[in-house]
């Protein structure tokens, strides 16, 4: 039987992302909804890595056979003291449009220079193997905040996270471009590395 591995996440636009990122995989890649799992997880860690984790326990407690992956994600702005980081979902209501979201960030970096208007996308990924052991991951890259928004890729905050050596936004680049640079991207390839170490090449 094809192994399977669950991605601990409600959300659709990053299952996208993990897809293409792990279509190389010869699993099937399913979200906790497909598996059948639809619990709330209270992220009460004080890191991505831990929230990852607890993320990834938590379905891996109720699918005790299967390879559980989760993310966790954020943008830090060091301006900000790096702020929302691991609050970057709930920053300002998990409802609020990222329209409204990303204006309260041009707005509170109004007049600040570009050399402080640095900031990073972190990205980190928990498995959780059937034997009960764990691999945590984490990964960044390294932008800084727009001056106004800018693309329609991608979601979140993409449109005000700018690369300097791009010249764009990440809602600027197409999804294999921003897979390639991305927090994500990277994170899921550490802990594609990590899988393949531990189950073998011919498995995955
Ligand atoms: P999580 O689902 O708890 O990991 O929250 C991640 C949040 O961080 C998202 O809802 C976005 O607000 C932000 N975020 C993480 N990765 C990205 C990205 O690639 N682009 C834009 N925003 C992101």
């Amino acid at each position: 039987m094809k192994r399977r591995i669950v991605f601990a996440t409600g959300n659709e636009n990053k299952m996208k992302e993990i897809r293409m990122i792990l279509s190389d995989l010869n699993t099937e890649i399913v979200s906790m909804k497909e598996a059948g799992v639809d619990i709330d997880i209270v992220e009460d860690g004080m890191s991505f890595e831990e929230n990852a984790e607890i993320k990834a326990r938590s379905v891996a407690r109720i699918l005790t056979n299967d390879i559980v992956l989760a993310d966790d994600s954020g943008l830090e702005i060091d301006y900000l003291d790096k702020a929302p980081g691991i609050y970057s979902a709930r920053f300002a209501g998990e409802d609020t449009s990222y329209d409204i979201k990303n204006r309260i960030f041009l707005d509170r970096l109004e007049g600040v220079p570009d050399e402080e208007r640095t900031a990073r996308f972190v990205c980190a990924v928990a498995a959780v193997f059937p034997d009960g052991s764990v691999d945590v991951v984490r990964e960044t890259i390294e932008g800084r905040i727009a001056h106004e928004s800018a693309g329609t890729h991608g979601f979140g905050y993409d449109p005000i996270f700018y690369l300097p050596e791009y010249g764009c936004t990440t809602a600027q680049l197409s999804p294999e471009q921003k897979n390639e640079v991305s927090h994500r991207g990277k994170a899921l390839c550490a802990i594609k590395r990590k899988l393949k170490g531990k189950i073998g090449d011919d498995l995955l």
